[in-house]
């Protein structure tokens, strides 16, 4: 589904992404993690354009990334991103959130955006806050609002960079619950994360990048239990 080749980036002298190749099936879940600085939410960036990339190709269905323009409003849709910070746009109502973009990206009339809307905030367990500002929900709230809003736009894969890093510990569960589901659905996701838990249990590949580059990738199983490389048996030392 999205297929990353020969991929290379630099920010002026640092070269943050180093002949990057992947290729990532329909439905699959790739737990990207390594060090601070290696280039994880660079890479995810790149893949909905966030990012521009100095060689290399970058497809999704075949088809490469547009460079601007409506058809670069519509890959945005089509890859769905889900930050540490929730974005949540803060003078409109939760409901009002996930509506927008399926009216203004998807011209979808706004009776059919509205039903979407609820159904998915019922989805991710947030439906009784439809009418609420973002503020008057907690954080973990507040992701699954981004969460449902970007599903609202009917994406083709879901990058998620580092989504519960900044809740408080009791919020992190509801939230990598909605993703285990997702995951379960059968959403094709990219996942940045520090939550070994959860790339354990839903996750069918673990890359680890290390200064620009994935330098081991494997099951989870395989990568937790027998890493091969120095660099990821350190990282692993380090958090586990
Ligand atoms: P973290 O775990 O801390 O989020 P990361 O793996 O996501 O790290 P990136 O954010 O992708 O790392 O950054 C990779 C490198 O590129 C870092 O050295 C960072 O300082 C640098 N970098 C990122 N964005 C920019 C930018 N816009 N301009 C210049 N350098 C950048
Ligand atoms: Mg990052």
């Amino acid at each position: 589904l999205v297929v990353l080749s020969g991929v290379n980036k630099h920010f002026g002298a640092l070269h943050v992404l180093q002949d990057i190749n992947l290729e990532i099936a329909q439905g699959e879940v790739v737990v990207l993690i390594g060090p601070s600085g290696s280039g994880k939410s660079t890479l995810c960036r790149t893949i909905n354009r966030l990012e521009t990339v100095d060689s290399g190709t970058i497809t999704i269905d075949g088809r490469p990334l547009p460079a601007e323009g409506r058809e670069l409003a519509r890959l945005r849709a089509e890859v769905g991103m889900v930050f540490q910070s929730f974005n949540l746009f803060a003078h409109k109502t939760v409901l009002e959130n996930v509506v927008l973009g399926q009216v203004k990206v998807r011209k979808i009339n706004r009776d059919r955006a509205v039903r979407t809307a609820r159904e998915l905030l019922e989805r991710v367990g947030v439906g009784a806050q439809a009418d609420k500002f973002p503020a008057q929900l907690s954080g973990g709230q507040q992701q699954r609002v981004a969460i449902a809003r970007a599903l609202a736009m009917n994406p083709k894969v879901m990058l998620f960079d580092e989504p519960t890093s900044a809740l408080d510990p009791e919020m992190i569960n509801e939230v990598l619950e909605v993703m285990r589901q997702l995951a379960a659905d059968g959403m094709t996701m990219v996942v940045v994360t520090h939550e070994m838990g959860f790339a354990r249990s839903a996750a069918n590949r673990v890359l680890f990048m290390a200064d620009g580059r994935i330098v081991e990738q494997n099951t989870p199983e395989a990568f937790f239990t027998a890493p091969r490389s120095d660099r990821a048996k350190d990282f692993l030392s380090k958090i586990l």
